[in-house]
């Protein structure tokens, strides 16, 4: 990929990834630890991890993404969310500014037809489509 087209994409996901490095460095603080992977920074664990474990159902997660950044509960949560991620890393990179909104609202219309808001969210069922999710799925069907 040439050089500026792959700086236009890191700054237009750059907003978020700012906040996700903002909350890596609290993981790190907790006690989590931190790697780069394929253009990523991925945080997890520490009292972060346990914190996110451990709050209720529609809160708990076991990864998310923020840009170029991927925080997770664990190095396992991390390793195996990894692929579904990094197509958020790509939506992230296709809507800049636009994607929480969108993201938010693709939930809220899902929320108001009645449906979960989480699993058929448009970006997470194209999340789930090109990168279905392996074991911390199956444990936490809640997020990823
Ligand atoms: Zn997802």
């Amino acid at each position: 990929m040439p050089l500026l087209l792959r700086a236009l994409k890191y700054a237009r996901a750059g907003p978020y990834s700012a906040v996700g490095v903002l909350l890596g460095v609290l993981i790190l603080l907790s006690g989590g630890t931190w790697r780069s992977w394929r253009g990523t920074l991925e945080f997890g664990g520490g009292g972060f991890g346990r914190l996110v474990s451990r709050m209720p159902q529609p809160l708990r997660f076991s990864a998310m993404t923020l840009g170029h950044v991927i925080l997770g509960v664990d190095t396992a949560a991390l390793a195996d969310l990894r692929p579904h991620e990094h197509v958020h890393v790509r939506q992230y990179e296709r809507w800049g500014p636009l994607f929480l909104p969108a993201y938010l609202l693709s939930s809220l219309v899902q929320l108001l037809r009645g449906r979960n808001p989480y699993r058929e969210n448009h970006f997470e069922r194209q999340a789930f489509a090109l990168a279905p999710a392996r074991r911390a799925m199956q444990r936490d069907p809640g997020r990823g």
